[in-house]
C-alpha cells in the first residue's frame, strides 16, 4: 500500500518488543508471565480482558507490534484448494468468493517476507517452493514420522515461518526451542522483524499505545477515522480517508460493535447481523507419548512434521471436514514436572525423581487441529459490565463445540494415539480437548457476496461502509483444519493489492 504514497498511519494499542526481553535465551524462561498466552493471565498494560466464562476455550493471543507471531510456533501450512468450496464439496457452511488458485501469488510472495522453510513436493498440495530448507526433524520428527510409516499415512516435513538460513537480516534457527515465548535469535518470522522494518522504510507510520475505541462516521455512512486512547490516556482523533481493521478475529468485531451510530444502531458495517457471529476456533486435541529413549525435550522448534491424512471428508468417519497432526516436541523442565503430576505421571512424594526421570526428555506428541464449523451462536458479543482500562466494554465469547467437532476430537484422539504406538511410545496421555487453544480466532466479520450474509465484500471491503476494510481472521468463510496465519497474510495482500489497483481505476468506491 506504501507504494501509492498515500499517508499510512498503523494505531496499535500494545508497544515494540525488546527481543532481549524475551526470556527465551535465560534458564527460568517457563516462568515469564508477561509472554503467557492467555491475556486474562498476563494482563499487560497493553492487554484487555476478555470473558471467556461462557466458552470452553479460552483466548491467546499477544498485543504489541507483531501481535500474535511473537508468541506463534511458526507452524506455517497453505489452506488446501478444498478449504475455499466446502459448501461445493460437502453441503454445508459456505463456498469463499475467493479460491487458491486467486491467492497463490500472494501467498508466494507472503512466503518470501516471511522466509519459509520447508521441502518442496508434498502430495497434500498443488506444487509450491521452500524459500529455505526445512527445519531438521530431530529425534521426535523422525520418530513419529517412523509411526507414520508403519500406518502408511501421508506425513511431510512442515513449512515452518522459522529460518533456516541468515535470511532479510534475520539469522538461522539454533534451537532456543522456547519459540512460544518470543524468538530471541530473530530467527522465528514475526512480523515486528519482517513487514515492519519494510513497511516503516517505506513511509509506513507506526503509533504505539494508542488503543482505538471506535471508528467514527459521517451522515453520508462513510468512516472519517477512529477515536482512540494514547500513551497518556488521552482520547484522540485521527482522521482517515480509508480505515483498515486488523485487531484479530475477537479484536475487530468488538471495536465494530462498539462503533455504533445513529446511523449503525447494532455497530458498524454489522447490516447483516452477522459482526462478531459464527465465530471459529480449531479445537486442539493433544495426544502425547512418553518413549524409552530421550527425546528433542524442548529444544528446537515446537513442530516439524505434520499428516494430512485425514483432511478431507469421508463420510465413513460420521463427520463432515477433517483435521492435520502436527507433531510436537516436548516441554522444558518445569512443565515436564506439572504434566507429570497433573496427569498421574509423577508423584509428588516418595518415587518423583525415579517417575520424574522416566518423563524428562521423554515426551513427544502430536495435536490434532480440527475444522471447525460457522454457526450463529458462537460468537463475540460486548460485555455488558467487564471493560479493559480505558472502559471499552470487553469482548465476551460464547462457544459451544458442535457435535461435528466432538466426533472429529474423538477419532483424532483414536487414530494419534495409535500413531504413537506405531512409533513406539510406551505411555500415552491424552487431552481431549485442549482449554487455551483459542490461538485462531476467525469468521466474525466473514466475506462473502451476499450483503445479507456476509459482512466485507470479496476483496475485503465493507458491504456497509465503503471505506472501511477487514484484513484478518474475522473475515474467513470456514476455518480449514490447517493454522490460519499464513492464509490471513496471502488475504492481507490480496486485498491491499485489490485497493491499489482499485484507486487506479477511480473505482475503489463503486
Ligand atoms: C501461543 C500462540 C501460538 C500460535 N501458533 C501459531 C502457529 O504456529 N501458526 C499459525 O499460523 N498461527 C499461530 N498462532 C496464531 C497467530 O498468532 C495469529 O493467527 C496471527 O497473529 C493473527 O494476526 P493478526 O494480525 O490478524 O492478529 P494479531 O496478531 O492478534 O494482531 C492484532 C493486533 O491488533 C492490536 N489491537 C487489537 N485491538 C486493538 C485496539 N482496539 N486498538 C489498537 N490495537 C489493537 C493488538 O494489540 C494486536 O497487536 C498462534 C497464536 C498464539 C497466541
Amino acid at each position: 500500500m506504501a507504494d501509492t504514497r498515500m499517508e499510512i498511519l498503523c494505531l496499535e494499542q500494545g508497544d515494540w518488543v525488546n527481543p532481549s526481553d524475551y526470556p527465551s535465551s535465560t534458564m527460568d524462561w517457563e516462568s515469564d508471565n508477561k509472554f503467557n498466552s492467555n491475556p486474562n493471565h498476563r494482563s499487560n498494560a497493553a492487554d484487555y480482558p476478555i470473558n471467556v466464562s461462557e466458552s470452553p476455550i479460552s483466548i491467546a493471543n499477544y498485543n504489541g507490534v507483531g501481535g500474535g507471531t511473537i508468541l506463534f510456533a511458526g507452524h506455517y501450512p497453505r489452506f488446501h484448494p478444498s478449504d475455499f468450496r466446502v459448501k461445493s464439496l460437502d453441503g454445508i457452511a459456505e463456498d469463499w468468493p475467493v479460491d487458491y488458485r486467486m491467492l497463490e501469488k500472494y501467498y508466494d510472495e507472503n512466503d518470501r517476507m516471511m522466509g519459509v522453510s520447508g521441502l518442496a513436493g508434498d502430495p497434500a498440495y498443488p506444487p509450491k517452493e521452500a524459500v529455505m530448507p526445512p527445519i531438521p526433524l530431530g529425534r521426535t520428527g523422525e520418530t513419529l514420522a517412523h509411526g507414520f510409516n508403519k500406518l502408511g499415512w501421508h506425513w511431510w516435513p512442515s513449512d515452518m515461518a522459522i529460518a533456516t538460513e541468515q535470511y532479510d537480516g534475520r539469522d538461522k534457527c539454533i534451537n532456543l526451542g522456547a519459540c512460544g515465548m518470543g524468538c530471541a535469535q530473530g530467527a522465528k518470522a514475526s512480523t515486528d522483524i519482517t513487514y515492519w522494518p519494510h513497511a516503516i522504510r517505506a513511509g509506513v507510520k507506526l503509533k504505539t499505545q494508542c488503543r482505538v475505541r471506535e471508528i467514527t462516521v459521517n451522515k453520508e455512512g462513510k468512516a472519517t477515522g477512529a477515536i482512540y486512547y494514547d500513551a497518556d490516556g488521552n482520547e484522540q482523533f485521527q482522521p482517515a480517508e480509508l480505515v483498515v481493521m486488523a485487531c484479530n478475529g475477537i479484536g475487530t468485531p468488538r471495536i465494530l460493535l462498539n462503533s455504533s451510530s445513529a446511523l449503525f444502531p447494532d455497530g458498524l458495517a454489522n447490516s447483516s447481523g452477522m459482526v462478531g457471529k459464527n465465530l471459529m476456533f480449531h479445537p486442539y486435541a493433544a495426544i502425547e507419548g512418553i518413549f524409552r529413549d530421550a527425546m528433542d525435550g524442548a529444544k528446537g522448534p515446537h513442530k516439524c512434521v505434520a499428516s494430512h491424512e485425514f483432511y478431507e471428508t469421508n463420510l465413513e468417519r460420521g463427520f463432515l471436514r477433517g483435521f492435520s497432526f502436527e507433531t510436537q516436541r516436548g516441554y522444558g523442565p518445569a512443565a515436564t514436572a506439572l504434566r507429570g503430576i497433573f496427569t498421574g505421571r509423577v508423584p509428588k512424594g516418595e518415587g518423583h525423581h525415579a517417575a520424574y526421570g522416566k518423563m524428562s526428555e521423554r515426551v513427544a506428541g502430536l495435536v490434532a487441529i480440527c475444522e471447525d464449523l460457522p454457526e450463529l451462536h458462537n460468537q463475540v458479543t460486548l460485555d455488558t459490565e467487564l471493560t479493559d482500562a480505558h472502559g471499552i466494554p470487553a469482548p465476551k465469547i460464547q462457544y459451544t463445540l458442535s457435535e461435528n467437532s466432538q466426533k472429529m476430537l474423538d477419532f483424532a484422539v483414536a487414530r494419534g494415539t495409535e500413531a504413537l504406538e506405531a512409533a513406539g511410545a510406551e505411555d500415552v496421555i491424552v487431552q481431549r480437548l485442549v482449554g487455551n487453544a483459542g490461538w485462531h480466532n476467525m469468521g466474525t466479520a466473514r466475506m462473502g457476496l451476499n450483503p445479507q450474509t456476509s459482512v466485507v465484500n470479496e476483496w475485503g471491503r465493507s458491504h456497509d461502509v465503503k471505506n472501511l476494510f477487514v484484513i484478518d481472521g474475522s473475515v474467513f468463510v470456514t476455518s480449514a483444519a490447517v493454522n490460519p496465519t499464513r492464509t490471513i497474510q496471502a488475504l492481507a495482500l490480496y486485498i491491499a493489492d485489490t485497493i491499489k489497483e482499485k484507486l487506479a481505476s477511480a473505482t475503489l468506491f463503486d
